[in-house]
């Protein structure tokens, strides 16, 4: 349960004065919001960090001020001209003076009453624009912001937050003010000697970190290196590490086991396979042997860009497993995967004398019970499935190793799906994003890391182009001259939602046009609104050669393998993030054929777009793409939370605040060492900080236990 000393700042942003339904909305639309409904709480409203600040601390002169520039005057006004009713464009002008001389401030289609309200003739007044020069008068034309100086004049210094359609920056602005109110008296969790900022001065608090960010004193408040923001990337980060290293701890709790192998089984493995291991599938593979070999709780990472052949290597690591006569499963993220994983491993493996299943949430009670029974009596060595195989009525024998493949999506979700089972297995977790090692640790805590950095020997560079939407015709030309010579297309389209207005096609109008243009019955389809058994259609006809272009959209079928697949076209590329480009781009070029990539787009791009493409062309490195995506796009895009649902960050930012990590990490280690159940004064005060950042999944572990 929260604590109820929490609920002001819980509350939907609808209980602050002057937020109704649509303002509640409209600061949906720039707040990130925690939880599935779709309204802001104060504490989002307060987590939205402005985004500059206007400094107006700098009164100048009619006469000093620097044409074509912001200028903030202090004028005494002198007379209101309306515009003439004859002169419907003529621009209504009050004019106004300082010691220095007059200025006209100029407004079009102005509303009198209201000008006469804000600027009374004879009163003081805060004016501040840009100001230029006309025919030697100078001019202000719509200033940004008046104020008399006797209801308190312009603040020195104003916050500017991201805007956004039907949200007044003055709506914003007294809904933050109101927030600020709300916040109670939280008691401290910072460790002061861990605060090494600045010795002199002891680190704002939670709450005087967000006033100053709100209401800053110095421009230089609102910066994300203040001490302010630095406090808050604190927390967050300190959030963040503490969630991992309780999952991590609830994880190795019970601790590890040894399994011993003589290495019997992984060399039966490997003389089953038709390819040689490459040097860093080895190297991995010798990595999580040692681990596995001893009887602390193996907790590994194995990052490999797509098709760099990771499923090789887990599989040999279950071969060891099976040598000391444990049972292994394999979790995919999707069905189609799973099945994947399957086909591929279930030959080898049986070749090595090894029993292979797969478990997946479609099977029907016929297939299923032959694989519970041998699940539960231990007759299966190896089971492939679907969080599936965490569902009640699944028992194991001996369950002493999982591996979960997380592809690009990731969070901890399967890890918390194991644990909820009570089971407490060796784990490997494999992912295709290659992350850089910082990003490595706020996303998977304390793991160990094994990397494949090289493809397997014999791959072809891609050749990547982008082609223009307009060259479409001269592209299906060229596709049906390539499906003549036997070769097999890939086209992606992005996702189309219902309620998206805009021209871009889906993929089932693609497959329409493509199939009149190249034959109907050559090209294939396959999107997440089939069924299981029409998609495995769509795949199998593809992997066979009776279809020869698959269009398809990219939820469903990321990581599938079919090597004599050799041309992909991404429909939209502008609308692909980086990494998701680079993936989608790893399901050619496994096979010995060259292969290539179109990147067909429509313009005009955008700068971020320009520069994705052009990293596209120029590069197949996978660490240098995450490199350049993390600088285009921000770190919560990278980790692909939207797609996972893993709450991203608020307030810290990776390229300015990473140093704060590795101290996060070392601050929750040292937290869960003295007091792993967050029971003292301290630890109470931890979990609010773990509920502030939405990070009580961790807190309802710690109930568990
Ligand atoms: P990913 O890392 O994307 O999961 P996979 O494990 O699916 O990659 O492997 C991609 C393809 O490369 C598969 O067809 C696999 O059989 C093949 N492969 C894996 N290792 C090697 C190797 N050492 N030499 C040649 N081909 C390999
Ligand atoms: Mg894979």
């Amino acid at each position: 349960m929260r604590p109820s000393l929490l609920d002001p700042l819980f509350a939907p942003v609808t209980s602050l004065p002057g937020v109704g339904p649509k303002v509640a909305d409209a600061i949906a639309r720039i707040v990130p919001t925690a939880g599935m409904e779709n309204t802001a709480r104060i504490v989002d409203l307060l987590f939205c960090m402005p985004t500059r600040v206007i400094d107006r601390r700098d009164v100048t002169t009619i006469a000093d001020a620097i044409p074509g520039t912001i200028a903030t005057l202090r004028l005494r006004v002198d007379r209101h001209q309306p515009a003439p009713r004859a002169a419907r464009n003529a621009p209504y002008r009050v004019f106004c003076q300082d010691e220095t001389g007059e200025i006209a401030l100029t407004f079009f289609r102005a509303h009198g009453e209201w000008l006469t309200k804000q600027l009374p003739e004879g009163e003081i007044v805060m004016v501040s624009g840009t100001l230029d020069w006309f025919n030697g008068r100078a001019s202000m034309v719509h200033p940004d912001a008046m104020a008399r100086e006797e209801a308190g004049g312009l603040p020195p210094i104003e916050t500017v937050y991201p805007g956004t359609a039907g949200l007044a920056p003055k709506t914003l602005r007294k809904a933050i003010d109101s927030a600020l109110e709300r916040i109670p008296n939280l008691p401290e969790w910072r460790d002061p000697s861990v605060n090494r900022d600045d010795a002199s001065r002891p680190p704002p608090t939670f709450q005087s970190a967000l006033e100053r960010l709100h209401d800053p004193q110095e421009p230089d408040d609102v910066l994300p290196d203040s001490r302010a923001w630095r406090r808050l990337a604190r927390d967050e980060l300190l959030a963040g590490q503490l969630a991992i290293a309780l999952v991590r701890a609830r994880l190795r709790r019970r601790g590890g086991r040894a399994f011993s192998s003589d290495g019997a089984g992984p060399r039966a493995i490997e003389a089953a396979l038709p390819f040689q291991l490459t040097e860093g599938q080895r190297v991995s593979i010798a990595e999580i042997a040692k681990d596995l070999g001893e009887p602390e709780k193996m907790l590994r990472l194995l990052q490999g860009d797509v098709g760099s052949g990771k499923t090789v290597v887990a599989l040999m690591a279950m071969a060891h497993v099976a040598d000391a006569g444990a049972q292994s499963v394999l979790m995919a993220p999707t069905e189609i995967l799973a099945r994947q994983h399957f086909s591929t491993i279930r030959p080898i493996a049986e070749a090595a004398g090894l029993k292979v299943a797969i478990l997946t949430g479609r099977d029907g009670t016929g297939v299923r019970q032959p694989v519970l029974d041998g699940l539960a009596d231990g007759s299966i060595d190896i089971c492939v499935g679907t969080h599936a195989l965490f569902q009640q009525g699944v028992t194991f024998h001996d369950l002493g190793f999982a591996v979960v493949d997380e592809q690009h999506r990731f969070g901890v979700h399967q890890r918390l799906a194991l644990s909820a089972k009570g089971l407490n297995p060796d784990l490997l977790v494999m992912t295709a994003t290659p992350i850089p090692r910082t990003l490595v640790l706020t996303a998977f805590g304390d793991m160990d890391v094994s990397r494949l950095t090289e493809k397997p020997a014999g791959r072809q560079p891609i050749q990547t182009a982008s082609l223009p939407i307009e060259r479409l015709s001269e592209l299906a030309a060229r596709l049906e001259k390539a499906i003549a010579d036997g070769r097999k297309v890939y086209w992606i389209c992005p996702l189309v939602e219902e309620s998206e207005q805009s021209d871009l096609v889906s993929a089932a109008e693609r497959h329409a046009w493509l199939g009149q243009q190249l034959g109907a019955d050559r090209v294939g389809l396959i999107h997440g609104r089939m069924s299981g058994p029409e998609k495995d259609a769509a795949m199998a006809a593809f992997k066979a050669g009776q279809t020869r272009l698959l269009v398809g959209t990219t939820v469903i079928e990321v990581g599938v393998d079919v090597p004599d697949a050799s041309i992909i076209v991404i429909e939209h590329a502008e609308r692909f993030g980086l990494s998701q480009l680079h993936q989608l781009r790893g399901r050619v070029g496994r096979g010995a054929d060259a292969s290539s990539c179109v990147l067909l787009f429509r313009g005009p791009l955008n700068e971020i777009a320009e520069a994705r493409l052009k990293v596209m062309r120029e590069t197949e490195d996978g660490f240098r793409i995450a490199e350049e995506d993390l600088r285009l796009r921000g770190e919560g895009d990278l980790l692909g939370t939207k797609q996972s649902g893993t709450p991203g960050f608020r307030v810290a930012r990776l390229d300015v605040h990473a140093d704060l990590l590795a101290e996060a990490r070392q601050e929750a280690r040292l937290i869960l060492a003295t007091d792993p159940d967050l029971a003292g004064p301290r630890g109470e005060a931890l979990r609010i900080l773990l509920y502030l950042f939405d990070r009580d999944e961790a807190v309802r572990l710690l109930r568990a236990g």
